[in-house]
């Protein structure tokens, strides 16, 4: 145990292919309060290594994952429902492992890697486009940029992108009419949601951050606190 008690993290091992030197790991904290004040170093800093098992602190020894810095990110859509949606920004703590030189990057929860908006917002717009919003207007409503030309008047393939991976971290099927899926998608996200409402949306919206949408590749090693 080490000085700061350190928050249980899991891990996103589905870079893998993509990053070939780098990781994502989600400490349990929330965006928000990790907004109000970025953890310290020790805070979150990962129990081991994803990549080769390294232990972050071990007793006795020097540090196995040392602090490398910190990364800003946007986060992109409505900070809350019925908010202007807006480009903010959250810092992510980086990590290098001392045993395989591997980059470890720390998120709080309500961020998931590679997509560039909140979770929330993500939500907020399959749930908005299931009760038949149009995909031009959901887009008004969850985007801080002005969209014009083909994509725009096709619809907004993010929205689409957003049931795959959703349905792939829920454990869900790829099989079904979209809105089906995206049905089932709110319904899991619902389900999860700490105080229900009963209404499919919101409570979707107060799920999904409880959502573990980094494992996207399953069977990946978790990583033990300490
Ligand atoms: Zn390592």
């Amino acid at each position: 145990m080490g000085v700061t008690a350190p928050i249980p993290v899991a891990l996103h091992p589905h870079l893998q292919s993509r990053w070939s030197d780098r990781r994502v790991v989600a400490a349990e904290r929330d965006v928000k309060s990790w907004d109000e004040g970025l953890p310290d170093v020790e805070a979150v800093r990962p129990a081991r290594c994803p990549c080769c098992g390294t232990a972050g602190r071990p007793a006795g020894a020097p540090l196995g994952l040392i602090g490398h810095g910190i990364r800003r990110r946007h986060q992109l859509g409505p900070s809350d429902v019925g908010e202007r949606p807006e480009v903010a920004e959250v810092i992510v703590r980086r990590y290098r492992c001392r045993g395989c030189g591997a980059v470890v990057t720390v998120v709080p929860r309500g961020v998931a890697p590679r997509v560039r908006y909140r979770l929330a917002a993500v939500a907020w717009a399959l749930g908005r486009w299931w009760q038949g919003v149009s995909a031009a207007e959901v887009r008004r409503e969850v985007s801080p940029f002005v969209h014009v030309g083909e994509e725009a008047r096709r619809g907004w393939r993010s929205l689409r992108r957003w049931v795959e991976m959703l349905g792939s971290a829920l454990g869900l099927d790829a099989f079904g009419p979209p809105r089906r899926r995206v049905e089932r998608v709110l319904q899991q996200l619902a389900a999860r949601a700490l105080e229900a409402s009963g209404e499919l949306v919101g409570d979707a919206v107060a799920g999904v951050v409880l959502v573990d949408v980094h494992r996207l590749c399953r069977g990946g090693p978790e990583v033990p606190t300490t």
